[in-house]
């Protein structure tokens, strides 16, 4: 049994299952899984992907249905504020001791390890272009920086190096 605030495990016993075809059994949990980023968006650092599935054995293998929920952040594609967000993904999964490339999911001997599909579940459920607001007009300057306004210093900047002037000249393209 975890230790209370441990993730819980993507890897699944199977073994009394495999015996018995037609039990279910069902898997809530919540799980670190590390690395879940596409360009546009990310599952934030140390948040926990939450499983609520059955898992039933089929006589091929077996199937996982359910939902997974996440939180994700990401640039808003027009002002690049921070955008936070949920997502509930329902899914129908296919393990098979001899999974077909891109539509069922290994399935082994004694056990079945779900992190492959919980993994590119949630990175291809990300959004690929998240929006603070359906109203966001992009850019506005005064409400939305793209870039951090700089501290300038207030006193005078010191005076420059008579060196510079010389870089001034070249193109550094
Ligand atoms: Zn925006």
């Amino acid at each position: 049994m975890p230790a209370a605030g441990h993730a819980g495990s993507l890897v699944e016993h199977v073994a009394e299952l495999r015996r018995r075809p037609g039990t279910r059994r069902e898997l809530r949990r919540s799980v670190l899984v590390p690395g879940l980023a596409v360009t546009t968006a990310s599952v934030p650092e140390g948040r926990l992907v939450d499983l609520d599935l059955e898992l039933e054995w089929i006589p091929e293998g077996a199937v996982a249905t359910g939902t997974l929920g996440f939180a994700w952040r990401g640039p808003c594609r027009r002002c690049l504020s921070d955008v936070e967000g949920v997502a509930s993904v329902e899914l129908r999964e296919i393990f098979e001791t001899r999974p077909t490339e891109g539509e069922t999911w290994l399935l082994g001997v004694d056990e079945l390890d779900l992190e492959p599909m919980v993994r590119e579940t949630v990175l291809v459920n990300l959004p690929l272009a998240p929006l603070c607001d359906d109203a966001c007009q992009g850019p506005a300057p005064e409400d939305f920086p793209a870039v951090p306004a700089r501290d300038e210093p207030a006193e005078a900047a010191p005076a420059r190096d008579p060196r510079w002037a010389a870089l001034d000249d070249l193109d550094l393209g």
